[in-house]
This record gives structure tokens, sequence and C-alpha cells, in this order.
């Protein structure tokens, strides 16, 4: 095995488990297994734990790269704030509260906000539509209706796959001035793209799921400290506490079943044996992990669909 540091924590008897990626995915699902009882070896290839959230040094500047915000509705991901005890790191607003600056207006700049109220949803936002000096009159009035629309689509249809947002958008009598300076906000931020590249089904889940369930569903939290220390320092501290042994420099190169029910994982220098394996990485990677026959459509069309890029993915670290 190449050498990162090792763990040599306490270890629970029993079951054995290897999580493969040390992303937040793996680091998740690692620490809720060693908290189940389970023995756990995490292996990272990277030199630091993290994946794609992670903090880097230029000079003397600490960047971060990735998660840049989170919010409310991240359930899984306040569990593992909370788990690494860095949830005081990272705090959630009271209220979504977040001012919509418009720089392009000839007569000057002119400032907005965007916030909810203690209301039920939808009113939540009432109030702050209703006064949104980004919209013209017509266009918040609009706005409702189609939001409304939005919360009845139903997220199982994959009819809504095929369509995309932008289209949806204007078929539900929203203005171009109203996605740029309303429905783009959040979709920029969240699908990675604007409306009319985003598929509506996955529009419908961000907006149903953060704007149009809990009123306090879109509450925006970030971290005060560089990403690193809470991924990969306090992530680090609260896995060895648990007894997971984590590898780092470590890169799986195979998988398979060893022929006693149980799995080989494949890393240089050293065959590991486990009773269940988590893949915790991004879709190719994974699809080279799995053993042969373990897909009933190995050559699926996502193989030579354009790699997802990682802001497309907010959702899932999150559980949004
Ligand atoms: C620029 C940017 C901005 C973002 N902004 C936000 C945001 O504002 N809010 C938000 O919620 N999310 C945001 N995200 C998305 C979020 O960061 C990711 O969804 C999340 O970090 C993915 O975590 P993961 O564990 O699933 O995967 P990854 O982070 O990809 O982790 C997978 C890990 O597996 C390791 N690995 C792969 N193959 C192997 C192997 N064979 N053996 C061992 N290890 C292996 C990799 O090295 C990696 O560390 C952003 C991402 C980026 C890049």
């Amino acid at each position: 095995m190449t050498h990162g540091t090792r763990t040599q924590g306490p270890v629970a008897d029993g079951r054995h488990a290897v999580v493969v990626g040390g992303g937040l995915a793996g680091i998740t699902t690692a620490l809720a297994l060693a908290d189940a009882g389970v023995r756990v070896t995490l292996l990272e290839g990277r030199p630091r734990l993290g994946g794609l959230a992670f903090s880097f040094r230029r000079g003397e500047l600490t960047v971060d790269n990735g998660q840049h915000v989170y919010l409310r509705c991240c359930t899984a991901y306040r569990w593992f704030l909370d788990r690494i005890e860095g949830a005081a790191l990272a705090p959630l607003q009271d209220r979504l509260d977040v001012p919509v600056l418009d720089v392009t207006r000839p007569e000057g700049r002119r400032l907005g906000r965007l916030r909810r109220d203690a209301l039920p949803v939808p009113l939540h936002l009432g109030r702050s539509l209703a006064t949104y000096p980004h919209l013209s009159l017509a266009d918040r009035a609009k706005v409702g209706r189609a939001a409304l629309a939005l919360k009845g689509l139903d997220l199982a249809d994959p009819a809504l796959d095929t369509q995309d947002f932008g289209s949806w958008l204007a078929a539900h009598g929203q203005s171009a001035r109203a996605v740029e300076a309303l429905w783009d906000l959040v979709g920029v931020a969240t699908l990675n793209a604007v409306a009319g590249d985003a598929s509506l089904g996955l529009a419908a889940m961000v907006f149903k799921t953060g704007l149009l369930s809990d009123p306090g569903a879109a509450d925006i939290g970030w971290a005060r400290v560089p990403l690193g220390d809470l991924h990969d320092r306090l992530a680090r501290k609260a896995l060895d506490s648990a007894g997971v042994r984590t590898e780092v420099r470590t890169r799986v190169t195979s998988v398979s079943r060893s022929g006693n029910g149980r799995w080989s994982v494949q890393v240089p220098g050293e065959t590991l044996q486990a009773d269940a394996v988590v893949l915790a990485v991004p879709q190719r990677e994974a699809h080279d992990l799995l053993p042969a026959g373990a897909l009933d459509a190995p050559n699926g069309s996502w193989r030579s669909a354009p790699r997802p890029s990682s802001t497309s993915m907010w959702c899932t670290t999150g559980r949004c």
C-alpha cells in the first residue's frame, strides 16, 4: 500500500467495510458505518480528504474550491458538519437574505433583496417578490403563478427530463428579464446552467426542495474557515476518533468477488478483504472499478454523455 498517514484507532470486531473515495460522500459514509459498529477502512487516492471541496494555498492566500455555500435543506451535509464538530464554523443564516445588485441600469446601480418572512410556503417569499425592484410589476405577478405550477410538477415523471427549464418558464409567462433577474440567480448557482440549458426535472427538484417545501429550506450557510479545515483536518480527526483506518495517497485499482462471499479490494502493494465495499467516487471511476456483471447495462448512455460538472452534482451531496 502506498503511504499516507495511517490511523490505528480502536476498531470494532466483526464486519469490515471498505469505502473507496475520501470526498464528502466517502467521509460521511465511513463515519456513519463506524457509528453503526462496522470496522471501516477509507481509501483516498489523493494526499488529502475532501475530494472536490478542498482548499489550496497561493502564497499568503488560502483558496477554496467547491461547495461555496450550502442550504438548510442539505441535511446530509449538515449531519456531516455536526458529526465532525464543524457546524459552528459554517453557520446558517437565521433567514434567507440575499442582496441582489443590478449593475446594468444606465441610471445607476440598484440593490434589491431576496429574503423570506416567518410565514408558511409560499407566502414566506411573497413580500420579497412583491417589492423586488429588478422586475416589472407584471413580471412579479407572473412569478407567483409559475412557482405554483412548478410546485405541482411530479419529480418522478421522466418526461420532465426531456424538456428544458427555459422553455417551460417561457411557456409559463416568464419574460427573458424575469429569467435573468430571478430564476437564473438560483439556477446558475445550483445547477451550473442557465434555464435554457437546464433539465426541467433537475430545476424542479432544486426549486421545489429549496424554495417551495419548508420555509427555511433555502437559508444559506457558508464556512468561516478554509474548506480544508472542515473537510480534511476536522474530518480526519473525527474519522480517527471513530476508529476508521484512513489511507490517503491510496488509489484502488480493482474490486472483485473473493469467492467466499467477500470482496477483494486491490491497492498498490496490498489486497484488502471486505464484507462490503462502498464506491464513493465519480461515475466514471465507479464504472471502471465495478466487477464484470455488476451492471445491467454496462454501456448505458451515460458512458458516452459528457461528464457532469461538479456543481451539477451540487445537491447529490446535500441530498437537497
Ligand atoms: C468549483 C465547485 C463549486 C461547487 N460549489 C458547490 C456549492 O456551492 N455548494 C454545494 O453544495 N456543492 C458545490 N460543489 C459540489 C460539491 O463540491 C460536490 O458535489 C461534492 O464535493 C462531491 O463529493 P463526492 O464525495 O461525491 O465526490 P468527490 O468530491 O469527487 O470525491 C470523490 C473522491 O474519490 C477519490 N477517488 C476517485 N477514484 C478513486 C480510486 N480509484 N481510489 C481511491 N480514491 C478515489 C477522489 O480522489 C475524490 O477525493 C462544487 C464543486 C465544485 C468543483
